[in-house]
């Protein structure tokens, strides 16, 4: 067991974190502030190889091992958290699947573009009753000659203004749940396919969320992401990938608030000296600093067990449910370090505060990652 990084991972996340200091961060308040989908940034870190970190060389990726990428995402999470969802969709939802699930044609159609940036993908899971309760899929795919004609709506779709292709779940057997459902490549411009709008989200804003409603789309039957009626397990394990991903992102964000109330605590003064000589001060800062790195700990075990064994469910759960909780409570500790300075809207600590929560909620709820947990401890 080693704790450090290999002077050839360190150089890699040294150039990451010089991207993220002085081409990421600089722009993520606007970035909060418009809502615009990054495109511009998203290229610039496609060009680093962030889109496609984990994908194989052989495939255009960059061939990096979890560990390093979970490690890249906290960097580029801290500068902003929105482009760091939008690199854990397209790597951890998108392209690993592929990889993994996909056919030699699927895979020479869309793996390097994806990983190289020039495509964009999008995973399209969730519906306004599917959401924790994913195996309910009402969206509909019916097999005919032709191959699959696809009806439904899915809701919340990262990235998918502007994406390219998505991965859509859809019942082929609609009474038989987690195992009756397929996965689908759907290419995004396809004829019946409407992006409207999700609501408006209190953080990560930029992602490119949309609904998806696909009205009699037809894709021929090469388009099936793995085998028929086995598209749940496509997605889980999809998940597992990108729970550790969140966990890592939720990191960046604590991290964030970490080092702005550290800042906040020599450079504030009360009753004539720093507040951070005050012990009150001191053991929230404390506090902060310990549950990030337990929470480390936990995300890059999390990320060595995703690249050593078949399946990291147990890990990838438990880094999740702990990184986004203590970075949760990260920026909360911030806010009450940093006060009305921090409750000032456009303030940084107000931004990191938005942006933390919503780790709680995608990718499985805290509640969703309890009961996987649950079930493997009861086993
Ligand atoms: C910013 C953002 C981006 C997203 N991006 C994507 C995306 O790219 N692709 C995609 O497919 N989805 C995406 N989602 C959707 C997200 O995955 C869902 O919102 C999430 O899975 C929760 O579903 P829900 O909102 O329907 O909540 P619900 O499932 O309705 O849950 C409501 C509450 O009930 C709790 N609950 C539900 N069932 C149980 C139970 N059995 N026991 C205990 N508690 C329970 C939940 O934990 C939660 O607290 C995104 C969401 C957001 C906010």
């Amino acid at each position: 067991m080693t704790f450090s990084f290999t002077s050839e991972q360190q150089a890699f996340l040294d150039t990451v974190r010089q991207f993220a200091e002085t081409r990421v961060a600089p722009r993520a308040a606007e970035l909060d502030a418009t809502g615009i989908y990054p495109r511009a940034l998203v290229d610039e870190a496609a060009a680093l190889g962030l889109m496609g970190l984990t994908v194989s060389t052989e495939h255009g990726g960059a061939g990096r091992d979890y560990v390093t990428y979970a490690a890249a995402i906290e960097i580029v999470s801290a500068a902003s958290a929105t482009l760091a969802v939008i690199l854990t969709v397209n790597n951890s939802l998108v392209a690993e699947a592929i990889e993994q699930f996909g056919t030699p044609l699927q895979q020479e159609t869309w793996l390097s573009r994806l990983a190289r940036g020039q495509a964009i993908g999008s995973f399209a899971l969730s519906e306004a009753d599917a959401g924790s309760d994913a195996a309910n899929q009402q969206t509909v795919a019916r097999l005919d000659d032709r191959g699959y004609v696809i009806n439904g709506r899915k809701v919340w779709v990262a990235n998918a203004e502007v994406a390219d292709v998505a991965i859509v779940f859809a019942a082929t057997e609609p009474d038989a749940r987690g195992r009756g459902i397929s996965a689908f490549l759907v290419p995004l411009d396809a004829r019946g396919i409407t992006r409207v709008p999700s609501p408006e989200s209190l953080g990560v804003r930029g992602l490119g969320c949309v609904d998806l409603e696909l009205t009699d789309v037809r894709v021929d039957a090469m388009a099936r992401l793995g085998e028929p009626g086995r598209g749940f397990r496509v997605a889980m394990r999809a998940l597992e990938g990108g729970r550790v991903a969140i966990a890592a992102q939720a990191l960046g964000v604590g991290q964030a608030a970490l080092e702005e109330a550290l800042r906040y605590s020599r450079a504030r003064h009360a009753f004539g000296q720093p507040i951070g000589n005050f012990q009150a001060i001191q053991f929230q800062l404390a506090d902060i600093a310990t549950e990030l790195s337990a929470a480390r700990m936990l995300t890059w075990k999390a990320a060595d067990t995703r690249d050593r064994a078949p399946r990291a469910t147990l890990e990838s759960s438990m880094a999740k449910l702990h990184a986004s909780e203590a970075a949760h409570r990260a920026a909360d500790r911030a806010m009450q370090i940093l006060a009305s300075a921090g409750y000032t809207r456009g303030s940084l600590v107000e931004r990191l505060f938005r942006d933390v929560r919503a780790a709680e909620i995608y990718q499985g709820t805290s509640e969703v990652q309890r009961m996987i947990i649950a079930e493997h401890i009861l086993s």
